[in-house]
């Protein structure tokens, strides 16, 4: 038998989240939980993952919609994808933002907005998004209360089962700039503005590592915005990058900058110019993840092919790929390297003036000796002695023989 239409069935607001709608749903017809209320209606009901898959599925959020009776006009709260993969961007007002970009759920929230409307607004679904443009407070995030997330899938929307009313949560004032201008390059629906904007943002974010809590990420958005409109910023990720320095090298700490080409890159060789000295802690932090081998290129300030020969002599340790042949590298490799770098560019020891009729590795061998300067050691770059000019000229001369040393 076909179960029955949901007895009280929501309204939708125009700019309601999808998981929004169904927590009013379970909690005006009296179920547990939304989960319970999707195994009223036999849907899968083990995980909050099928749940949360259908608020970017229309097609499978209209199952739930119509199986439950409610108006047609639910659907459209469910996102719609711009491309044929779970990993194409979602639609937001004409435009296409990257599933990274969101929060899932129903945790991120502006108590005075539930004040005056009782529903979860789209908007405090995107990471960016850290104030409430409407009141000037940052949004707020978990129960402020008992401090535990808000589940997806609770049936009361405006309290926490600790028993807390969101309502009554106080906000800190903030300017809201940073919000403002994020949601007017969405309302402009300026992709490539937009897509510009991102890239910097991901890679501080990669950088910053300070989660994305309201409060970094409001940080994070106002130091984009500063950025795309001209300012340096480098104090501001000197600031996040310095302490972490003696035990990651700041090289590895900019390499979602360093990776990128043109404007990226250059921000991040600006702040290793700016970055003050320091000493290295023993022993370094250890570092997860591998890194491909244009990654490592990156890092070390040399070009991809120089670091195949540099794996060829032996002189970095790789990992080889489980399917493929692609050789990996270990951060904590760079590192050693990158250490070494450093060091040896402080000893003051003579330059060997480098002829055309070294090899390759011998070549690499003095960069690891201190012999030559590569990007990959620039932090603080002492004036050239005039033995590293005629180096310099040298360095030049192998550049004509297509072995590429960047500048
Ligand atoms: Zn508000
Ligand atoms: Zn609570």
């Amino acid at each position: 038998m076909t179960p029955l239409a949901l007895p009280i069935r929501p309204i939708p607001y125009l700019d309601e989240s999808p998981a929004s709608l169904l927590i009013r749903a379970a909690e005006n017809n009296g179920f547990v939980s939304v989960l319970q209320l999707l195994s009223a209606y036999r849907f899968p009901s083990q995980s909050d993952e099928w749940l949360i898959a259908s608020f970017v599925d229309q097609t499978r959020f209209s199952k739930i919609i119509h199986a439950m009776g409610l108006h047609k006009n639910c659907i459209s709260l469910a996102y719609r994808r711009m491309g044929p993969t779970s990993k194409s961007p979602r639609e937001m007002n004409g435009i296409g933002l990257a599933e990274r970009l969101f929060r899932n759920g129903a945790n991120v929230y502006c108590p005075e907005c539930l004040k005056e409307h009782p529903y979860w607004r789209k908007a405090w679904s995107i990471l960016p998004s850290a104030a409430c443009n409407k009141h000037s407070i940052r949004l707020l995030q978990d129960c402020p209360s008992c401090k535990q997330p808000l589940s997806v899938t609770r049936n009361r929307l405006l309290y926490c089962p600790c028993g807390h009313d969101l309502r009554q949560a106080k906000a800190e004032m903030v300017n809201p700039n940073a919000t403002q201008w994020w949601s007017s390059l969405i309302a402009a629906r300026d992709q490539e503005a937009l897509d510009q904007m991102l890239l910097f943002w991901s890679a501080l974010r990669e950088v910053d590592g300070l989660g994305d809590g309201t409060a970094a990420e409001g940080w994070r958005l106002n130091t984009t915005m500063n950025w795309c409109r001209g300012d340096q910023c480098i104090d501001e990720v000197l600031e996040v990058i310095e302490p972490r320095s003696p035990y990651i090298h700041p090289r590895l700490q900019l390499l979602p900058f360093l990776r990128e080409k043109g404007d990226l890159c250059d921000f991040a060789k600006q702040v290793l110019k700016r970055h003050s000295p320091f000493v290295f802690a023993t022993p370094p932090r250890q570092h997860e993840g591998q890194l491909s081998q244009e990654e490592a290129a990156a890092a070390l300030g040399i070009t991809s092919w120089q670091v195949r020969k540099i794996i060829k002599a032996g002189q970095i340790k790789f990992i080889t790929a489980h399917l493929g042949r692609a050789k990996l590298i270990s951060p904590n490799e760079i590192e050693r390297v990158l250490r070494q770098l450093s060091e040896t560019q402080q000893n003051e020891r003579s330059h060997q003036r480098l002829s055309g009729r070294h090899s390759l590795t011998g070549i690499i061998k003095n960069i690891l000796a201190g012999y030559a300067r590569t990007d990959g050691y620039d932090l603080n770059p002492p004036k050239l002695t005039k033995l590293q000019q005629g180096l310099a000229g040298t360095l030049l001369s192998i550049k004509d023989q297509k072995l590429g040393w960047r500048a």
